[in-house]
Parts: structure tokens; sequence; C-alpha cells
């Protein structure tokens, strides 16, 4: 099909990037297991190698059954194209390459996932990069962050966990008078919640091993660039703007236009850093994104039901989750994610640390994972684990406290799921 834009999102995310398979009629994608392909002959293979001509050489690089899922991707979230990679931490690395050098920074907000926060204000450090985080609700301190060296803002949607929404308008209208490009995490919220580019991001980064593939069996991730930042306004993207050494001073921008930035992750990025999606994984995950919808509104409808609960609940001292009017990000998600604001929340458990242990153990369709975005009900108190190593204050800051348990909410039935909690709450505080 042609991915006119007046089919819904519905259609889209079924039919977006495929079409039945050229040599057998294969309704759906086949996994193309192969690491090579022939070239018709050696001018074929020498405009290929120039990037004269697109097609595949080798599945680092490019692999059919990946760029059906690119495309859809691309399609969904209403970008110009897409890079998958290995894991959603890879996304951030090649999301970033191009446009940091040593000495450069990224203004980061402060709600991201834990691992974000380890990979930016540590791992990053051996490139010369550097993150600054800040509170991306104080729009004078974002302002105030941006410095001549920072090359992006990055950001998350819905920010896991503590049921924050983040107006992407205000941060694009930053990032625009400062001429740098926006980076949102969508991954909490999905393409089918968030629409980040509509409302201004430059590039959209996703964990794919989340709500997209949706029930836990594969990681991986992807880049979306909008094609609508122009690389070549200043010289501060001199990666995309300026002569490329390693193909006879090619110009990516020059070259290439709005798609510069994905050739760009695809001929330098997954070329030399090598973090590329198998297209198992991509299999994976073009079964999850054919449902994405439909799970997604169980998700938000599921996690409603159960925040509603347990707020009512005199075993539980509060619920963070922005679709309760109760939340201060409520007026705001109810503004910028009408569709819902996910499945993820925290509570806090008036038994303290001792409680949300017991809790924990005590659940029998909920599973103790450190994982989220699963068709399966998921919990974990992140205190005991994921947040062990921080100190007391370091996690209260992180809205990780010893009292607090976060929760990936399923499509099970709500009912099931409430009275699991019910029976391991009365365990846990008993
Ligand atoms: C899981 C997650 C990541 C990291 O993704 P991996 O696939 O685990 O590498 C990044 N951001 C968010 C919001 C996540 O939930």
């Amino acid at each position: 099909m042609t991915d006119a834009p007046s089919y819904g999102f519905d259609t889209l995310q079924i039919h977006a990037g495929a079409k039945p398979d050229p040599a057998t009629g294969a309704r759906q994608t086949p996994i193309y297991q192969t690491t090579a392909y022939v070239f018709r002959d050696a001018e074929h293979a020498a405009a290929l190698f120039n990037l004269q001509e697109v097609g595949f050489i080798y599945s680092r690089l490019t692999n059919p059954t990946v760029a059906v899922l690119q495309e859809r991707l691309a399609t969904l979230e209403g970008g110009v194209g897409a890079v998958c990679c290995s894991s959603g931490h890879a996304a951030q690395i090649m999301a970033l390459f191009p446009l940091m050098g040593p000495g450069c920074n990224v203004v980061a907000s402060t709600r991201l996932y834990g691992g974000t926060v380890t990979q930016f204000s540590q791992t990053i450090k051996r490139f010369g990069w550097s993150a600054k985080f800040v509170d991306t609700d104080d729009l004078d301190a974002v302002k105030a962050a941006i410095d001549e060296n920072t090359r992006a803002v990055f950001c998350e949607s819905i920010a896991n966990p503590g049921g924050y929404v983040t107006d992407i308008r205000a941060l694009a209208d930053i990032t625009d008078g400062a001429g740098i490009p926006l980076i949102v995490d969508n991954t909490s919220a999905t393409p089918y919640l968030c629409n980040p580019i509509a409302q201004g991001a430059t590039l959209v980064v996703h964990s794919t091993t989340k709500y997209l593939t949706g029930n836990g069996t594969v990681t991986g991730g992807c880049v979306i660039d909008s094609g609508k930042f122009d690389w070549s306004a200043n010289d501060k993207f001199s990666s995309l703007s300026a002569p490329e050494p390693a193909y006879h001073g090619l110009k990516f921008h020059e070259t290439f236009g709005p798609l510069a930035y994905t050739f760009h992750g695809i001929a330098i990025g997954l070329r030399d850093l090598g973090m590329t999606m198998n297209p198992q994984a991509a299999h994976y995950t073009l079964m999850g994104v054919e449902t994405l919808s439909l799970r997604m509104q169980r998700h938000c409808e599921n996690a409603r039901k159960v925040a509603d609960w347990l707020e009512n609940d005199d075993r539980i001292d509060y619920v963070t989750y922005a679709g309760l009017p109760s939340s201060p990000y409520y007026e705001r998600a109810q503004a910028c994610y009408p569709k819902g604001t996910g499945g993820l929340f925290t509570f806090a458990v008036k038994g303290g640390y001792e409680a949300c242990v017991k809790l924990v153990d005590s659940l029998e369709i909920f599973s103790h994972v450190a994982n989220l975005g699963d068709t399966r009900s998921l919990i974990i108190h992140s205190a005991s684990t994921t947040h062990r190593q921080l100190t007391p204050e370091q996690q209260e800051a992180a809205g990780a406290g010893p009292n607090v348990v976060r929760v990936s909410i399923g499509i099970e039935d709500a009912d099931d799921l409430i009275r699991d909690l019910d029976q391991a709450l009365a365990k846990a505080c008993g």
C-alpha cells in the first residue's frame, strides 16, 4: 500500500512499510535471515558503496525485515526515516552520535529512565560528551542550561516512573529558538498516545523492547527523524553539513536533504558502531506493532481502574498517575495526551519497606521483574532492586523511596489485578 497520510493509525500500524514479498507473495513480512546480498554486477556494487544507489549490502547496515519496521515506525511517528538498533540504550547513543563531539553537551530532563541517567551522567563522558540535568518544568532553567556547546535537549514524553508528563511544545519552542534539536524518548507513551514530532520534536527515540514489541520477547531500539531540522543553518552539526572523509567528501545534508540524519545513522552510525537490530527481533516487534493501539487502549483503561482503586484503599498513602484528577499533571495530561497516559505508575504503601517487599512476594498475577510495557502486569520495588545502591536521599529524589513500588499494568482483566493486589496487600499490611 502507499502510506497515504489519510490512513488511520490502526491501518498504518498493520500495513505501513510492508508489501507482499516480491519473491514469493508471502503476505506476512518474511524474516530475511541473511548476512549479505548478491550484487547485480560490479557497477551496482560500486554504486551502493558510494551511496549513489540505495540497496542492501550487508546486514550490519540494512536488512529487508528491519527496513519494514523502520518504515512502519517512521510512518507512525510522522517522521521521514528511522534507524532501528539493538536496544533502547543503543538508540540513545545512535541519536546523539551525529550531533555530538568531544566537549559537547546534551541538556537532559531530570525525569528519565534510571538506565538513561547512568548512561548520560557516567558513560558518555568516555566520549568526551556530557549531560546537564534540569527540571524541564522550569523553562527558564532549560534556557539557562543551553550554552554554545549544547547540541540537543533530551526528555521523555511520559516519564517513567513518577506519573510525569512533559510539555513537549514548550520545550520545542526553546530548542527552535536555540537552533538545536529536541530529542524525545517516546517509549512509555508510544506513537499511539503521543506524537512528539507533531508537537515540535526533531528526533524521537524508542526502546522497542517495551510497548512496541509488547510481550517481553526481544530488546530493540529505534531513532526516528522528523526531517525538519536545518543541519546547515550553523556550523554546530558538521557531521551532517561538512564533507565526510570516509565518503570522498560527500556532504550528508547537501546530498540527502531531509534524509541526511537517517542516512548518516546507517552509513556511519550502524557501519562503525554496529549496534544493529537483527531480523528476528524486527519480526517480533512488527508482530507487536500490529496490535499497538488495541493494547495501549487496554493498558490505559486498566491502569486508570487499578490506580483509582488503590487511591481509595486505606493501606495506600498515595498514587502517582497522571490519569488521576489528584495528579498535579492531570490538566497537562488531558491537554497533551488526550488518549490516555499509559500503563505505568507508582504507589506508596503505608507499611513502608517491609510491607513493599511482602507485597511483591505475595502477588500471584503480577510478576516481580525489571521491565515494563509487557502484556503481563509487572511490579518492582525499586528501593530493594534497581535503586538499591542509592542513598535514601537519592532514592526519594528519584521517586523510589523505600515505601514506593512501580507497576506496569498489563492487559489482563482489571478486576483480577485488583483482587490480586487486595489479597497481597492483606498479607503485606496484615
Ligand atoms: C527501557 C527503557 C530504555 C532503555 O531501553 P533498552 O531497550 O532496555 O536498552 C530507555 N528509555 C526508557 C523510557 C525505557 O523504558
